[in-house]
């Protein structure tokens, strides 16, 4: 069994703290990436969407899902509080872990649903990064603010295998 590790990186001028609206364990927030089926290696032709509500609580799948071409099933399962807003720039920062059977994950998408603050304590609320980035202008502080160079990864994880948990709190 393997876990994946959603990370992100961006270039923050004149902002910290970015992750999703309600925070990393934003039950609302979507997670918007490809599967690519460990059985016959296929891609899904477009993203698809987990969020933390759609499960049960009790550890169901987020999505169980068969593969059109070898029709093989899989699943994706979200594991909540593993995610830390990202503070700094060039830095990854885990966002959310997940455990896929039958699939990997690829290609996350960045979208809407993220808030950000400004260095001078300014919210911005709802940040749309499907552009690629984001602009603009603390009126408190009088500044300008962006977010650009967005970048994800998936790094995959072993549990029980050492250094696990230290990885897991990056
Ligand atoms: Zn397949």
């Amino acid at each position: 069994m393997v876990h994946f590790l959603l990370g992100i990186r961006a270039k923050l001028e004149s902002l910290t703290n970015l992750q999703p609206q309600g925070g990393c364990n934003d039950p609302n927030f979507t997670y918007l990436f490809k599967l690519k089926c460990e059985g016959c290696g296929e891609l899904t032709e477009k993203e698809i969407g987990v969020r933390l509500s759609l499960g049960n609580g009790k550890g169901a799948p987020h999505l169980v899902r068969k593969c059109k071409f070898c029709e093989r099933e899989g699943s994706v399962t979200m594991m909540a509080d593993r995610g830390r807003p990202l503070t700094q720039t060039g830095l990854y920062s885990p966002l959310m872990m997940f455990n896929c059977k039958g699939y990997e994950p690829v290609d996350f998408v960045f979208s809407g649903g993220w808030k950000v603050e400004s260095v001078a304590g300014t919210s911005f609320d709802n940040v749309d990064l499907s552009k690629g980035e984001f602009s603009g202008y603390d009126e408190r502080g009088e500044f300008p603010v962006m977010i650009s160079k967005l970048h994800a990864t998936f790094t995959v994880v072993t549990p029980g295998r050492p250094g696990y948990r230290n990885f897991v709190r990056w």
